[in-house]
């Protein structure tokens, strides 16, 4: 069996057991969220040894050049040395704004310490003091002075609970990232775009359409918000009033109980799609059912751009 060593810390890696759970079973500070490769709060360093590819899927070339890695994805082959990440992964940043969008859902403003290059509707993980990370996405445009990111209440959630009732404006965080895929990529500037976001998925939908726009996109671009109620819907009036101002926005807010199933409500309004562009982010199972379905209904799956809000393991 493998030796993995972190710090003071060191465990022979078990069968079918992640690196990450190796290190958490001798408790070692890890930061984790998701433990499934998608929100990479557990990214750490090799220092010594070789990690499996399969652990440094999706992360980008320079971080992979640098040794990093998903600790959750990794089942090491051989001993291996880890470290913490660098601070080319992270930097500083500040609250400076935390304003009720509806009743759970928090904007959340912050300024960076250094110049922080991104795409709207990339995300970011966000460190508190004692380590506890979790992923949001940035609603904000490269040019804003603050970034921005929705984060919705979780009953009993430890970061959102902290930012709802503690955090205010001054409290210092990290940030490590951007991390993604799905954002607006020039280029296509007529092709029809469809986006469509459940509860807090609307906000990088919110950076990328306002980036479309932005960058001069000239096709139709549906925009659709769902909720389970009226209350759940935020940002309405910001966004009809863009779509008042550009003729190729629409902008659909739906709700549950009045107009059903989000997934089935786009199935029967967008039957042929050949050729559009997909967008879809929130709730893990609709955004995996609403991938499937834009694929069934014409679009290629290299034009469908996806971000599923995957909640932390125990
Ligand atoms: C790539 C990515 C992007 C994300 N972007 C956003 C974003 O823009 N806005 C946003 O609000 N969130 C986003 N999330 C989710 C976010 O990272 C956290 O998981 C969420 O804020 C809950 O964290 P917490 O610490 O408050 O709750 P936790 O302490 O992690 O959770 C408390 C309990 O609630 C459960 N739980 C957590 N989330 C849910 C849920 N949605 N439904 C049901 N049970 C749940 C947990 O399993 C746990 O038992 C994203 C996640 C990923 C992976």
């Amino acid at each position: 069996m493998p030796t993995v060593r972190y710090e003071t810390y060191s465990c022979e890696i078990r069968e079918n057991e992640s690196l990450l759970d190796g290190l958490l079973r001798q408790g070692a500070p890890i930061a984790h969220a998701c433990k499934a490769g998608s929100c990479g709060s557990c990214m750490l360093r090799a220092v010594d040894g070789t990690v499996p590819a399969r652990a440094q899927q999706g992360l980008k070339d320079s971080w992979k050049a640098r040794g990093y890695f998903l600790a959750c994805m990794c089942r090491p082959e051989s001993d291996l040395t880890v470290a913490e990440v660098g601070s080319d992964a992270r930097l500083g940043a500040t609250i400076t704004g935390l304003h009720h969008l509806s009743l759970d859902v928090l904007r959340v403003r912050l300024v960076c310490e250094a110049p922080f290059d991104f795409r709207p509707g990339q995300y970011v993980t966000l460190l508190r003091d004692d380590g506890l990370a979790r992923s949001y996405s940035i609603a904000s445009l490269l040019d804003e002075s603050e970034l921005e990111l929705h984060v919705r209440r979780i009953p009993n959630g430890r970061m959102s609970g902290w930012l709802y009732e503690e955090a205010g404006p001054g409290a210092r965080v990290q940030l490590q990232g951007p991390s993604g895929e799905c954002f607006y990529v020039a280029g296509r500037e007529d092709q029809p775009m469809l986006l469509i976001g459940t509860g807090t998925g609307l906000a990088p939908l919110y950076g990328i359409v306002r980036d479309a726009l932005k960058t001069g996109h000239r096709g139709p671009i549906h925009l659709f918000h769902g909720a389970l109620r009226t209350e759940g819907l935020y940002l309405r009036e910001e966004l009809a009033a863009l779509a008042v101002g550009h003729a190729n926005l629409a902008y659909t807010p739906s709700v549950l109980q009045d107009d059903g199933p989000i997934d089935l409500m786009i199935a029967s309004r967008f039957p042929k799609l050949d050729g559009w562009r997909g967008f879809v982010c929130g709730d893990p199972t609709l955004v995996q059912s609403l991938k499937k379905k834009l694929f069934l209904s014409g679009i290629a799956s290299r034009d469908i751009y996806a971000d599923a809000f995957l909640p932390s393991a125990p």
